[in-house]
């Protein structure tokens, strides 16, 4: 189940055989790449970047939404030996600037709408030139490196240590962290994906999750393009262009988050849109209600809502619902990965009896070399015995099935009783008055209790009462929502998380 390979090569081994198929589509502007094109592409891009001085070993940024052109700089980044850190297009000039430092990146990869924000941030950096995906007036466009005439770099990856991707974390918890991913933690995670995600040659794929977080970059960009399946690649959600592209496209996968599975479950702008190609969807990165699940299947019409769990860590996947499954329970997120070991531990350190939760341990090819330039960090996440402990709180059911019920800092200690957010905010989706919400522990008489951020649905009448006595009726007492506010949107990551921390900044500064 290794894959000791250089990603390129894990990838696009197979391109020149795939030829003229689609290996990426324009979402929006419909332009295409063939498979063909991208492997060639990414030979010249690389040739192009080792001209312009790039090392085995040094990193390349890569700040940008998803375009057709991502992968082809990405393949060429790493064909030239470079590590590519990976960074949030959401972010701002001091987050890029504290990324590029902290990676210390020689080239930033960028599109001319970012360039206000690049251009500020290689303050005080290693980065030498900013180069566009596009075109911008004084920067050299990524589609001159096409025509290099240089050789093609002879490098020796060493898939074992060499880092192909540095991601950084979410920074959902704490500080973002550089995420060290090696060739083989990356290739290897794919093959270990391919038996339950097994994506078919005919496929087309919504990219719309982002390639720089490491799900997209992974399941939606390595995993389908190493099997022949056409991506169709979007730059960001918006709901309406999302559903048109599915129908007209039609897509037959679809890998998303859980807002996206609200949508599709809840907002009436999904009926007439025919989605009769769908067949899959995967939804993974943060906690999924199985009524959810389940509503947003029976909507599409598919037979389940199929979810996977990973983490950046973890190249990142450890479990996913096998996509053949006949019966899967809703609310699972998968089973493990082959060539993956798990334990479930408590807070003694011990293995905790079987259907009982405790915190989910990893051990395998896919766990990351460490954080970046972070030692202690990386002590403390991975044991000396090589076990990786995810900080989530899981069980697994008699069929094998993992359920994954927060995270364990995020619990809420209630007199002593834990409450985990992510099961009160499940609850509070199923009730039809309620748009979204989120659920965070507050300070009251020197407790800890539930408190819950409400978006009421348009023109529904909803009070604060009325929210907590819905709750109540569905949960044990110790678990109630003890104080409720309205908002107008849940604050989330670019990757679908709840922005939790936030919340609680907005509690903080109120005090
Ligand atoms: P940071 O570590 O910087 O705080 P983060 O943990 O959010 O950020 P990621 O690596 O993107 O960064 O997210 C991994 C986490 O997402 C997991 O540890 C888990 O808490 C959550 N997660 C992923 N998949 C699922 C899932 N299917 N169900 C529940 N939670 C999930
Ligand atoms: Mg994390």
């Amino acid at each position: 189940e290794i894959l000791d390979l250089p990603i390129h090569d894990a990838v696009l081994g197979r391109a020149q055989e795939y030829g003229d198929r689609p290996a990426l589509v324009d979402g929006v502007t419909g332009q295409e790449i063939t498979y063909a094109q991208l492997d060639g592409m990414s030979r010249r891009i690389a040739a192009g970047f080792a001209e312009m001085g790039i090392k085995h070993g040094d990193t390349i940024a890569l700040y940008s939404p998803n375009t057709i052109i991502y992968p082809a700089v990405f393949y060429g980044a790493t064909r030239a030996g470079a590590t590519v850190t990976t960074v949030n297009a959401l972010y701002n000039a001091s987050e890029l600037n504290k990324q590029l430092i902290d990676s210390k990146a020689r080239l930033l990869v960028t599109i001319s709408l970012f360039l206000p924000v690049a251009t500020a941030a290689i303050e005080g950096t290693a980065v030498e030139e900013i180069l566009v995906c596009d075109t911008a007036e004084g920067y050299r466009p990524v589609m001159e490196l096409l025509a290099s005439t240089a050789p093609e770099p002879v490098v020796n990856i060493d898939p074992a240590n060499d880092v192909a991707v540095l991601p950084y974390s979410s920074g959902t918890t704490g500080a973002a962290k550089g995420v060290m991913l090696t060739h083989r933690n990356i290739a290897t995670n794919i093959s270990q994906a391919e038996p339950t995600i097994a994506v078919g040659e005919n496929e087309r794929i919504i990219a719309i999750l982002p390639f720089f977080h490491i799900y997209g970059l992974t399941v939606l960009m390595n995993l389908p393009l190493r099997l022949g399946a056409t991506v169709v690649v979007l730059p960001k959600f918006d709901l309406q262009q999302f559903l048109t592209v599915l129908d007209q496209q039609k897509i037959t996968r679809a890998f998303v988050a859980p807002p996206i599975v609200l949508a599709l479950a809840k907002h009436p702008a999904v009926d007439g849109v025919d989605l009769s190609a769908l067949k899959y969807v995967t939804c993974a990165a943060a906690p999924l209600d199985g009524d959810l699940a389940e509503a947003c299947a029976k909507r599409l019409g598919l037979h389940a809502v199929l979810q996977a769990y990973g983490m950046t860590e973890l190249s990142p996947g450890t479990h996913a619902v096998p996509q053949d499954a006949i019966d899967p329970p809703a609310g699972a997120v998968g089973k493990l990965f082959p060539s993956t070991e798990m334990r479930l531990v408590g807070a003694d350190g011990e293995d905790v009896p079987e259907s009982e939760t405790g915190e989910i341990w990893i051990r395998g090819p896919q766990v990351m070399k460490g954080y970046l330039g972070r030692p202690a960090d990386t002590d403390a996440t991975i044991d000396p015995d090589g076990w990786l402990h995810t900080g989530d709180i899981g069980r697994v059911d008699d069929l094998g099935y993992l359920y994954v019920v927060d995270r364990l800092k995020e619990l809420i200690k209630y007199h002593g009783y834990q409450v985990p957010p992510a099961e009160l905010e499940a609850v509070l989706l199923t009730d039809d008055r309620i748009a979204d919400a989120a659920v965070i522990g507050v300070q009251a008489d020197g407790n800890e209790v539930p408190k819950a951020f409400v978006v009421p649905m348009p023109g529904a009448e909803l009070t604060e009462d009325d929210v907590m006595a819905y709750v109540a009726e569905r949960v044990a007492p110790y678990k109630k929502i003890r104080q409720v506010e309205f908002i107008d949107a849940v604050p989330k990551a670019a990757s679908g998380k709840i922005l939790r921390r936030e919340l609680r900044a907005r509690e903080a500064a109120r005090e």
